[in-house]
């Protein structure tokens, strides 16, 4: 591991990425008006921002765990996406909320939701990124839900690793560029 936590500053802190979580809560609280729904976290990115977002939501929902990759060990995605595992139950007629980490090129975002409408007519197929990277979108995708915009940065912490480390940091943080390298 090249990077200590000495060297990550601080993009997001625990508070801010808190009280935003139950601001989006409270508008899917208000969008789902007491339905059921069946919320899909994207491991392992998403665990965290999954996990505390389903506190504040307050209709009868199931957690889904399904896990993609993109990335490997380095800091720029392949570009493809693999499912390394996305067994999923019955999603017709159900409504459905995607629980995403961050949004980058898109295409993890775009193989899912391309995935669920192949394989589902869902009752509504909604998509939440706790942070959205615009500037290498290669792709139309657009959260219904989303947290903080970010440029150009490799975030790491709250879920989001370096090389597997740091998921566990309670707040969202970079390091500088040539340090990735
Ligand atoms: P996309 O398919 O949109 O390019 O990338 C989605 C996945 O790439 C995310 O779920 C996340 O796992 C990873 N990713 C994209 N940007 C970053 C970043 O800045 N930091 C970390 N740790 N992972 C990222």
């Amino acid at each position: 591991m090249k990077i200590k936590l000495s060297d990550l500053k601080v993009l997001f802190s625990e508070e801010q990425i808190q009280n935003r979580i139950k601001e989006l809560a409270s508008e899917m609280n208000k969008f789902y008006s007491g339905e059921e729904v069946y919320v899909i976290c994207v491991l392992k990115g998403a665990v965290m921002f999954a996990t505390d977002l389903v506190k504040y939501l307050d209709m009868p929902l199931k957690m889904e765990f399904i896990r993609l990759s993109s990335y490997g060990s380095s800091t720029t995605t392949s570009g493809k996406v693999n499912a390394v595992d996305i067994k999923l139950p019955d999603l017709n007629e159900k409504n459905v909320l995607i629980v995403e980490d961050i949004v980058d090129t898109g295409l993890t975002a775009k193989f899912l939701l391309d995935f669920i409408a192949c394989n589902f007519k869902t009752k509504s197929t909604k998509f939440a990124s706790l942070l959205d990277k615009k500037i290498f979108r290669q792709t139309d995708i657009e959260p219904d839900y989303m947290g903080f915009h970010i440029d150009d940065k490799f975030v790491i912490g709250y879920g989001l690793d370096y090389d597997g480390y740091f998921r566990n940091l309670k707040y969202i943080a970079y390091a500088d560029k040539s340090l990735l390298e």
